[in-house]
């Protein structure tokens, strides 16, 4: 097992990976100060996979916890949820000194979150994400909030949790289809900070896919290391912390375009660091063999759904109510070399929207 800090003064945390850390939430969370048993806000699908081990570990340590269900899927991430959320508080008698333990995957660290934002004006709350893109992404830096009927996300707060419990061993129930979604985010962290991760992903591949632990373990402390380091030096986003969104701005509308039933959030990412690693080769950012080597490594952690059959048109509205992207000063992410991202300001709209237009109609293919 392994820990990270992340170091935001005040409120920095610990990030513990590794195998078992289920089993052994309870002495953990203990060592960390934590001496009355949380509210737990459960994914109903990883309570019913993986409830026992935490729960029994949290009743050795703490006596038996309330226990709050949410539905799973990304349409419960909304106020509904979030009220039955404040009532099952409520009724566990919950004050200004309880905590909430939050488990299962993004959208449960989200909604829990956000609720721990904001009831009583703020309380405690930990993270037990269950998938690995909550184990690398959400679960890190504080972003909570829900989806309202106007978009994604459009509700919600900085809060950082008090720690973050991140098992290896979930990850062997998850869907191949959604352990592939987190590792794009992971070669995305890979492609703006480090090449090291990239060459690793590279060699590991068909270990990381079996979900050999230490390869598991290797990645996620690597990844989820790579968004605190950002996190610590840009809490709210001003400047660095957009570095993060690689792959987003392109992928944000391809998984819009798709109706976020085509593309998991990951592959929309993918084909976003696809297309900006297209533009920035057209740029002259990046070099035509460094652009291939990141080419072909997302896509070896594929398969993608195809991208040929979205229209630039509705692509490209997409884009243009993304709220990162601009506002008149069109901005992106793009690659000075692999491990290496930065912010480009005043990016032409034309040239991007001419790209994005070639890129679909062939089927994203770089070559
Ligand atoms: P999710 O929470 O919906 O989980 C995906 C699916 O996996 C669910 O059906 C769930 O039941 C299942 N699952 C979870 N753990 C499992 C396990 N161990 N075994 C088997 N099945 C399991 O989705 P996600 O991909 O984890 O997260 C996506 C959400 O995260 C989105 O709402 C997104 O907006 C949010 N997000 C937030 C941030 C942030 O900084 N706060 C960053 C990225 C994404
Ligand atoms: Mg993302």
């Amino acid at each position: 097992m392994k820990t990270l800090t992340v170091n935001l003064k005040e409120r920095s945390y610990r990030v513990v990976v590794g195998g078992g850390a289920l089993a052994r939430s309870g002495d953990i969370l203990s060592r960390q100060g934590f001496r009355t048993a949380p509210v737990i806000v459960a994914n109903s699908t990883v309570l019913r996979l993986h409830g026992d081990r935490l729960l029994g570990a949290l009743r050795g340590a703490f006596g038996p916890s309330p226990l709050i269900r949410i539905p799973d899927g990304e349409r419960y991430k909304n106020h509904q949820t979030l009220l039955k959320i404040y009532d099952g508080l409520f009724r566990a008698r919950a004050d200004r000194r309880s905590w909430i333990l939050a488990f299962g995957g993004g959208v449960t660290g989200d909604i829990a979150g956000f609720a721990a934002a904001t009831f009583m004006r703020g309380i405690r709350f930990v993270m037990v994400p269950t998938t690995l893109l909550s184990q690398v992404d959400s679960s890190i830096g504080g972003k909570t909030g829900i989806n309202v009927p106007q978009g994604k996300n459009l509700v919600g707060a900085f809060h950082q949790p008090s720690a973050v419990l991140a098992d290896t061993g979930v990850l062997e129930t998850l869907p191949g289809r959604q352990l592939r979604s987190g590792l794009f985010e992971v070669l995305k962290c890979g492609a703006i900070r480090s090449r090291p991760l990239l060459d690793y992903i590279d060699r590991r591949l068909p270990d990381i896919l079996n979900r050999h632990p230490g390869a598991l373990e290797h990645i996620i402390v690597a990844a989820a290391g790579i968004k605190a380091d950002v996190v610590a030096l840009d809490e709210t986003e001003g400047g660095l912390r957009m570095i993060l969104n690689y792959g987003h701005t392109i992928g944000h509308a391809i998984e819009a375009a798709g109706g976020y039933r085509r593309f998991t959030h990951g592959e929309a990412v993918a084909w976003g660091m696809i297309a900006a690693l297209g533009y920035g080769r057209e740029l002259g950012v990046l070099g035509a063999e460094e652009t291939g080597r990141l080419n072909r490594l997302i896509r070896k952690a594929g398969p993608l759904p195809a991208v040929g059959e979205l229209g630039p048109e509705a692509v490209w509205r997409a884009l243009l109510r993304d709220k990162k992207f601009g506002g008149g000063d069109v901005r992106m992410v793009l690659l000075r070399g692999l491990g290496e991202g930065a912010v480009f300001n005043g990016i032409d709209a034309r040239s991007l929207r001419r790209f994005l237009g070639r890129f679909l109609g062939g089927n994203g293919d770089l070559d």
